[in-house]
């Protein structure tokens, strides 16, 4: 028998079924190897009592005739999410000590379905961050290569699916924050569109963009998880009002003129000359060809389509993200949760004390841009701008959209970099978002998949994006492409 750290989610489902293992014998199992493997950094809190005491609780269930695919199976959030069980950080020394009264919608969900949290997972202060090491508690290091980083900002979901602790975990996408860690771990990440999970108690960073998602080691388990996280919330005002979705069933239904050879079969993927750029590293667009070249052999057909406006999405976003931050994060004053300095004259020496000592310096950067931009004099040359340009960025898409179903490119012009090598300057990372913030602005669901390894043989993953709602599509593709190749199932030393 496969190693139990091994499977993946549907696989423990089935095992589970078939009382192969107990959810107490797995949730032991990986306990033990998240604790050989603390070094990754991967974890901020793992509660095992907990988990062994709802996993003892899914076998319960199972015993007592209860089936579902997530039934027993172990998994832990990204603690961005609040949760009442565990302490939640959002990686800022802001919230050190800080407990929840309530679960995230999405946790709660997941919880529901059966699942068991092992617990909360490393992530860039308040998600802001691309490699993981803005975190106060630390960085992740990349399972592949602990020199390089996880990417980020759900840098610790991604090492811990990769490096096999837990089979899956959620993750937030603001700007690529699923995606990029996905590909520069070799896992699979999908964020969907906009309102499909709710964000109710997920730390809001930049409310307009924020989507909650999976990350797992296959298309079909990123499509059982996100049945079970997605649906209509009340207590999110930008919720999509839809019935609850069987992404999974989406996943496999066939094509119409479909065949077992060439399942894409009539598929059109749109292939945006923007996406693949001079600067592109010579690895990475080499492997994201194949990979084309293979989804071509599945029966897709290559489109070019343009998105005119890639490279203005990196202003456009680094205007927008900070200035609804600056608005969001000015909760955060020492009066109703988290940090409050020790000392203080006066209750704006607390306020200033208290955000001086508790913020990193790449949230303070943000929230100094995000205020400079919104203020009298700049608004209008700066954000509101900012706002048409992202209004012209979803327009090139549904131009893009009329002549093809999908979309496909890179997920970031490299493989994972080595720790500190872009020092301190944060325009460097900004930089290298130019390929998952153009869906970000759109607000349109995009994944990245395993695709090959590249330079230093660190993964590289192939980002696909698809209109408003065709999750379904997405996962369809992905998965095809995941039954005809292996670079999903390699897993590090
Ligand atoms: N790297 C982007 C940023 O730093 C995206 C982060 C995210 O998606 N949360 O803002």
């Amino acid at each position: 028998m496969t190693s139990p750290h091994d499977m993946g989610v549907a696989e423990l489902g089935r095992a589970l079924d078939a009382r192969a293992l107990s959810s107490r014998e797995l949730t032991q199992h990986l306990l033990a190897r998240v604790d050989t493997r603390s070094s990754l950094g991967a974890f901020l809190h793992v509660d095992a009592e907990a988990a062994l005491a709802a996993a003892a609780e899914a076998d319960a269930r199972r015993a007592a005739g209860e089936a579902g695919a997530l039934l027993g199976v172990p998994l832990a959030h990204k603690d961005i999410f609040v949760t009442a069980d565990a302490p939640t950080t959002a990686g800022s020394q802001m919230l050190a000590g800080y407990r929840s009264p309530f679960d995230a919608t999405v946790v709660a969900r997941l919880k529901a379905a059966g699942t068991v949290s092992l617990g909360k997972l490393n992530c860039d202060e308040f998600a802001m961050g691309s490699a993981n090491e803005n975190s106060a508690f630390g960085p992740v290091r990349n399972p592949w290569d602990p020199a390089r980083v996880p990417g980020g900002s759900s840098g610790g979901s991604a090492a811990a699916v990769a490096a096999r602790l837990v089979p899956a975990a959620t993750g937030t996408d603001t700007g690529g924050s699923i995606r990029q860690p996905a590909s520069f771990t070799g896992t699979t990440g999908i964020k969907p569109t906009y309102g499909v999970c709710s964000r109710y108690g997920m730390i809001a960073f930049a409310s307009s963009l924020d989507q909650a998602g999976p990350i797992a080691r296959s298309a079909e388990d990123c499509a059982l998880l996100l049945s079970a996280m997605s649906g209509f919330d009340e207590r999110d005002a930008t919720s999509a009002q839809r019935p609850p979705q069987d992404f999974h069933a989406q996943m496999l239904a066939a094509r119409p003129g479909a065949s077992a050879a060439r399942p894409l079969e009539g598929l059109r993927i749109g292939l945006p000359r923007e996406f693949f750029p001079a600067g592109l590293a010579a690895d990475v667009a080499g492997i994201v060809r194949a990979a084309l070249a293979e989804l071509e052999t599945l029966g897709a057909t290559l489109v070019d389509v343009s998105l005119p406006r890639t490279e203005l999405s990196i202003p456009v976003y680094y205007i927008i993200a900070p200035a609804e931050a600056s608005s969001n994060l000015s909760r955060f004053d020492g009066v109703k949760f988290g940090h409050r300095a020790a000392q203080y004259a006066d209750l704006l020496d607390m306020y200033k004390r208290t955000r001086a000592e508790g913020f990193g310096p790449e949230v303070k950067r943000r929230i100094m841009i995000g205020t400079y931009v919104l203020s009298h004099g700049y608004y209008d040359a700066y954000y509101l701008q900012a706002q048409k340009l992202r209004r012209m960025i979803a327009d090139d898409f549904q131009a893009a959209f009329a002549g093809c179903d999908l979309i496909a490119g890179p997920v970031a012009p490299s493989v994972a970099w080595k720790l500190g090598e872009q020092g301190d300057d944060p325009v460097k990372a900004y930089l290298a978002d130019i390929f998952t913030l153009p869906a970000s602005l759109a607000g349109l669901p995009g994944m990245s998949l395993p695709a090959g390894f590249g330079e230093h043989g660190m993964p590289v993953g192939l980002q696909l994006i698809g209109n408003y709602f065709a999750e379904g599509a997405l996962l369809h593709a992905a998965h095809a492409f995941q039954q005809a190749t292996d670079w999903h199932q390699r897993s590090p030393q």
